[in-house]
């Protein structure tokens, strides 16, 4: 640690505490995550151990990168590269929300940093605004990777752990002991919710509560979910008669750009089965229609070349940007082989727009 001027406390969590630090040697500002003594708490030792070893194997230019890990008197020291912002600050300065143009923006880049996750087996499990942080320039980079999951190949029963209640996907919810990627797409689409209109969109109070404001709009739980319910003798009784109330997401939202409500639509499914996996959504209509990811990935490979020449970043530059356009032309390899997803249908001498996706 003897390295590292101490600045200022930037972010507290359950697991310890984040520091602004000054990198002696190269006066570079980074950000360090002092864990909680391991030596007395096997939980902390966990996690930090956990953090460790995912963000080793993962590096993309969205995700922060982990520049060194240590241990000093009992206690893990993971240093990151500094972002100067979270989305959570943004929201809390735009009561009205972000705007389309800047909510696709972040949420185009926490779609791909979660798709290279998913690819790699791994479910962040705690997408939430603190967790995506988010540089002046505009650069996104996701952290937090303690509650981070490797699937494994056969069906392994899941942890009941507990993610922020308001991005909380059904099947957590609803105690279904087989989950995966699909609790990410959920709390990706409540994020995006919330960067639209500036609001939570699920704000509940108790687990319950956050079951029926689910419902209230979205309607019914899937069927399995419905006999997971059945089967609880304390969520039974609070969910007769409320789940054909729904108001729907083209109702609540009736006055966004239909491929904006479809994207939504197609994260907020209520069975896990049915949501859009990360690829699907990166190129929905709602990003692809008007050549987006196209000039949007040269602006943010112009920032991101400038962030690696930094002194300690600049060993890790050639490995993000390998896996990172590794992973893009994966992708862009199989756009080419999708149909266009929009068609034009005349009916009743009215022009109505059809999407045909999943
Ligand atoms: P915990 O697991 O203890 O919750 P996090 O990794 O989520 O810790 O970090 C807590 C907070 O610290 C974040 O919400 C963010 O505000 C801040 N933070 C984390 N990493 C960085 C970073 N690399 N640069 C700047 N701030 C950071």
């Amino acid at each position: 640690m003897e390295k590292y001027e101490q600045l200022s406390v930037v972010g507290e969590g359950s697991y310890g505490i984040v520091m602004k630090c000054r990198h002696l040697p190269t006066n570079q500002i980074v950000a360090v995550k002092k864990f909680l003594e391991t030596e007395e708490d096997a939980s902390n030792r966990k996690v930090a151990i956990r953090e460790i070893r995912l963000l080793k194997r993962l590096k993309h230019e969205n995700l922060v990168t982990m520049i060194e890990a240590f241990r000093h008197r009992k206690r893990f020291y993971l240093v990151f590269e500094f972002v100067d912002g979270t989305l959570m600050d943004e929201l809390e300065r735009a009561p009205l929300g972000l705007g389309e143009q800047k909510s696709r923006e972040r949420i185009f880049q926490v779609l791909r940093a979660i798709s290279y996750c998913h690819k790699n087996r791994i479910v962040h499990r705690d997408i939430k605004p603190e967790n995506i942080l988010v540089s002046s320039k505009g650069l996104v980079k996701i952290c937090d990777f303690g509650f981070a999951r490797i699937l494994s190949v056969s069906r392994e029963l899941c942890t009941q752990y507990v993610a922020t209640r308001w991005y909380r996907a059904p099947e957590l919810l609803v105690g279904e002991r087989y989950y995966g990627t699909p609790v990410d797409i959920w709390a990706i689409g409540c994020l995006f919710a919330e960067m639209m209109t500036g609001e939570p969109l699920f704000p509940g109070k108790t687990d319950i509560d956050q079951l029926h404001l689910i419902v209230k709009v979205l309607g019914k739980p899937c069927s399995r979910h419905q006999k997971l319910l059945s089967k609880n003798s304390q969520l039974r009784t609070k969910f007769k008669g409320k789940s054909d109330t729904s108001i729907d997401l083209n109702r609540l939202f009736y006055y966004w750009p239909l491929p904006t409500i479809n994207f939504l639509d197609k994260c907020l499914k209520m069975d896990p089965h049915k949501r859009f996996i990360a690829d699907e959504l990166l190129k929905h209509v709602f990003f692809t229609a008007d050549q987006f990811p196209t000039r949007f990935l040269i602006t943010l490979r112009e920032m991101v070349e400038i962030e690696f020449n930094s002194p300690l970043l600049k060993s890790f530059k050639h490995e993000v940007l390998r896996s990172t356009d590794k992973a893009d032309s994966v992708e862009q390899r199989k756009m080419q082989q999708i149909p266009s997803l929009w068609s034009i249908t005349l009916k009743d001498n009215s022009l109505k727009r059809k999407l045909f996706v999943k």
